[in-house]
């Protein structure tokens, strides 16, 4: 599975899993607990949680589909922003740490920006990483404007991401958030890169495509966030079968007539816009 460097030397795969909205019904936690594991066995081991997801029950579900298996996955968690003050980010942490059955977490994002100063923020981050509790962090949803602001209280290096939303039908980043984080080295982490299993998996262009491959449109899908080398794609499956289709998209290259052809369904963006967001 191709790799991605983070801004500390390590590497993590390009396909990792997404949880959002995973544990929330008792009903199918047998099914989403083993469409985790066979993610894993696959390869996909950055799995992606927040404390916000079913207010705890997501981490919950993938402390335990990955019990017994920790030191091969790459476990990301959020801190929500009504959390991020000093003292609430470090409690936030240990109650997330607590769900997830780990006394570490590989990567510590901050969800989204809200009213705690960034620089109080980073001073949890560092305190936690000092402890122990977390290896590294980095960020989610924010925008060329607070990745400056950011850099202007962060040691250069310490963002490890920025996970944002990204797939061919919100391409907005590519023209100026995409550029800074590829100089400035600090990885996409793209989210609903499936486009939430909604109107993209439909359209005609990826359906063509998937058809030359002998693929399937999540996989075109999932192919063309990759073929950005500094891209971690993140699709939430709920079933093993999703899992292991989404898996094999690492091995599906889109040629330039493919991305032609999405660039002319989803033309890439001519100007800024601003952040979309879910
Ligand atoms: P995705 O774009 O990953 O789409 C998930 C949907 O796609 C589900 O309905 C799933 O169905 C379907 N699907 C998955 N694999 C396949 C397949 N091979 N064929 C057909 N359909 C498929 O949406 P998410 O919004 O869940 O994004 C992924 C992750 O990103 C989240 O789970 C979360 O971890 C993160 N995220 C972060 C946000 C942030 O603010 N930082 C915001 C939103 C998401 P099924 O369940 O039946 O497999």
């Amino acid at each position: 599975m191709k790799r991605i460097t983070l801004p500390d030397g390590t590497s993590v795969t390009a396909l990792g899993q997404g949880t959002w909205m995973m544990g929330d019904s008792g009903a199918d936690r047998r099914k989403e607990i083993a469409a985790l594991r066979a993610g894993i066995d696959c390869g996909m081991t950055v799995i992606d949680t927040a404390e916000m997801y079913g207010d705890g029950a997501s981490e919950e579900l993938v402390g335990e589909a990955i019990a017994g298996r920790r030191g091969a996955v790459f476990l990301v968690t959020k801190v929500l922003p009504s959390n991020a003050s000093r003292s609430g980010t470090v409690r936030a942490c240990e109650a997330s740490l607590e769900r997830l059955k780990t006394d570490y977490v590989d990567l510590y994002l901050l969800h989204w920006r809200g009213r705690v100063p960034l620089a109080e923020t980073v001073e949890a981050f560092d305190a936690l990483t000092r402890a122990g509790k977390i290896r590294r962090w980095g960020v989610s949803n924010f925008d060329v404007d607070d990745m400056e602001e950011l850099a202007g209280v962060a040691d250069a290096g310490a963002c490890a991401v920025n996970q944002v939303l990204y797939n061919p039908e919100h391409r907005g980043i590519e023209f100026d958030l995409m550029p800074w984080q590829r100089e400035h080295q600090i990885p996409i982490m793209a989210y609903s890169p499936l486009g939430q299993g909604g109107r993209l998996l439909r359209s005609p262009a990826l359906a063509e495509i998937a058809k030359r491959h002998g693929a399937n449109p999540a996989q075109v899908a999932l192919a063309w966030a990759l073929r950005d080398d500094n891209v971690v794609a993140i699709p939430k499956a709920g079933s093993s079968r999703h899992a292991e289709e989404n898996a094999r998209a690492a091995d599906l290259a889109l040629t330039p007539e493919d991305l032609a052809a999405i660039d002319a369904d989803f033309p890439p963006p001519r100007r800024k816009e601003p952040l979309a967001m879910i």
